[in-house]
């Protein structure tokens, strides 16, 4: 049966899969962690250009916020500025404006006007108005109410209006503990707030920013904006705003940053190191950044946004202009980690258990395909053998029917004794071993006499059992174990004897034919009566025989001699010692 050659896809596989399989899923872990690797740099990166973003785009809101407050500090001031005649014709008077509250203080009526979207002034009791100054107030007053209503805004915390007249504040909507406790005493002449408005360093009276300064008094960080303002074009007074920092600071929190919470910005601080803000809160006063924070500080430029990296954090600074004043905003490398992490864990776990299901998988097809075919490989092995016994067994059957075969070949069917090819193969083979031994060997020929007759006076088939009868005694002549007694032809056969001597061959030959006349079959032609042979007698002779037909024809010749002298006779190939047989016996 032919093999086919089928290669399967498992033959591809090594021997070692489960190396293999483990070289895999080491590559997909390290393939995985590398992914891991680029995908946090490519995340941090977006994020810190997220956050650049998110940090200009909130100082601009800033930036705006100051512009705002700048701006309306200049609208009062123009609002402010006007000729004696105006202030004439200003009518009225402030008592209407005033009232005694609860607690005995001649003041502004409180309920006139919503503290929160109005402007509004508050007159303390100490303060000796004249009438100018009064009108000028009320005028004030009105001027500052109506731009209250247009345009005040609550991120902006007061709006005031400081005459030079005398140093109080006259004009201040949301704290009036500030007038209160703090006005009476405060000589304003001295303060940043009317030096800075002071036509003499301001000519072109520009809105102008005082330090952010911690007011003890409002427990609270502070930064004015303040314009001069001018009556017939003397300098009268000033008008400002003040901003709490921390109303101001709180825009600076950055909202919906990538996987966290906010960007908080970090500290603000002044060029002399003063921090205005602290995590978030106001700082204490005289509180300076902290010393580490140097070295990234003074990469900080005034000319836009810087991004530095001091150990696991990144740190976006940022100036503030109108403050003079640096912003710090921390991006903590630790949070970004775990935001990240957040985000990409499931993701990774999810590929992870995936690509273990899809290895197992994997592995237990190839395995099952494996032993699928380590069983066929068996399974053919064994079918395999059962073939080879099977040829095993034909090739000894064969070998048997060839040997039958061959015998059958070799063997006279009437007879039963070895034909004519028998005879010259045992003439050869007894040849070649007595051309080794050198030991003589003898052959008969023996022919029926008349034996035409016989079969015309009897028939053929007692011809035949005639032959078949004779063929038994030649078979008992031959006695020894290598005598080998043959069918030569027709009735005529022979005898090889092995190692026997023309003497030995004589004797046979005689004691053949009396065993045949002992058989006593009739022959109504023969002058005998009876079946009688004739045989002629030679045995090797080195000198004269070169090959086995030498033999046979001195054989051949000597039984024509006995033909000759009368039949029912042996003849030698040479006369001998030996009484030749008596003829008629
Ligand atoms: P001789 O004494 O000179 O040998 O005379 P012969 O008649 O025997 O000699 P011949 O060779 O003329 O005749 C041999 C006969 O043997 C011829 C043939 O019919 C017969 N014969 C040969 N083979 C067989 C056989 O197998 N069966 C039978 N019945 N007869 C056979
Ligand atoms: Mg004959
Ligand atoms: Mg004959």
């Amino acid at each position: 049966m032919p093999l086919k050659a089928n290669i399967r896809f498992s033959e591809l596989v090594p021997r070692r899969l489960h190396l293999v399989v483990l070289l895999l899923a080491a590559l997909m872990v390290a393939s995985l962690v590398y992914q891991q690797k680029i995908f946090t740099r490519f995340l941090e990166e977006q994020q810190l250009h997220a956050s650049s973003q998110a940090v200009l785009a909130t100082l601009g809101h800033l930036e705006a916020d100051l512009l705002f407050a700048q701006e309306s500090a200049r609208r009062l001031a123009g609002l402010m500025s006007f000729s004696g005649s105006d202030l004439a014709l200003e009518p009225g008077s402030l008592e209407a404006l005033i009232e005694e509250n609860d607690d005995g203080v001649r003041r502004s009526r409180r309920g006139s006007f919503d503290a929160r979207k109005e402007a509004g002034i508050w007159i303390p009791a100490s303060v000796n108005l004249d009438e100018r100054t009064r009108k000028h107030f009320l005028r004030a007053w009105r001027l500052t109410n109506l731009f209250g209503q247009a345009s005040f805004s609550e991120r902006l915390v007061d709006a005031w209006v400081l005459p030079l007249t005398n140093g109080e504040v006259i004009f201040y909507p949301d704290a009036p503990n500030f007038v209160f406790n703090a006005g009476r005493d405060t000589d304003y002449r001295t303060t940043d707030w009317v030096k800075l408005a002071d036509p003499a360093q301001n000519p072109q009276g520009d809105a102008r920013w005082t330090k952010a300064a911690f007011d003890p008094v409002a427990g609270a960080w502070m930064v004015s904006v303040v314009v001069p303002y001018f009556e017939d074009g003397v300098w009268a007074g000033t008008v400002g705003h003040d901003l709490l920092l921390s109303e101001l600071f709180s825009a600076l929190v950055v909202k919906s940053q990538v996987g966290s919470r906010g960007l908080l910005p970090l500290y603000v601080v002044t060029k002399g190191g003063d921090l205005l803000l602290k995590d978030v809160a106001m700082p204490g006063q005289g509180e300076k950044i902290p010393a580490e924070y140097a070295p990234i500080l003074a990469r900080a430029s005034p000319r836009g946004l810087v991004a530095e990296t001091l150990g696991d954090d990144t740190y976006l600074m940022a100036p503030i202009p109108a403050l003079d004043a640096t912003v710090i905003y921390r991006l903590s490398g630790a949070l970004n980690r775990a935001a990240l992490g957040s985000m990409l864990g499931p993701l990774q776990w999810i590929s992870g258990v995936l690509m273990l299901l899809l290895g197992m998988l994997g592995y237990g097809v190839l395995a099952e395909d494996r032993q699928r075919r380590q069983q066929q490989r068996a399974a053919l092995e064994g079918r395999n053998r059962e073939l080879a016994e099977m040829v095993a067994v034909r090739t000894s059957e064969l070998a048997a029917a060839n040997q039958q075969l061959e015998a059958m070949m070799l063997q006279d069917h009437l007879t039963g004794l070895g034909n004519r090819r028998a005879f010259d193969q045992t003439l050869e083979r007894v040849w070649a071993t007595a051309q080794r031994s050198r030991q003589c060997f003898s052959v008969v020929m023996l022919d029926v006499d008349h034996f035409k007759g016989y079969n015309d006076a009897l028939g053929h088939p007692a011809g035949d059992a005639c032959l078949r009868t004779i063929g038994r005694v030649i078979k008992e002549s031959a006695r020894r174990p290598e005598d080998v007694a043959l069918r030569y032809g027709g009735e005529e056969f022979a005898l090889i004897l092995p190692d026997t001597d023309l003497n030995g061959a004589l004797q046979v030959a005689e004691l053949l034919r009396l065993m045949v006349m002992a058989q006593q079959l009739p022959h109504p032609r023969n002058a005998a009566g009876m079946v009688t042979i004739s045989l002629g007698v030679a045995s090797l002779n080195f000198e004269e025989d070169k090959a086995p037909a030498d033999l046979l024809a001195r054989a051949d010749a000597a039984l024509y001699r006995a033909k000759q002298g009368g039949r029912n006779r042996s003849e030698a190939d040479r006369p001998r010692h030996l009484p030749s047989p008596e003829a008629g016996e």
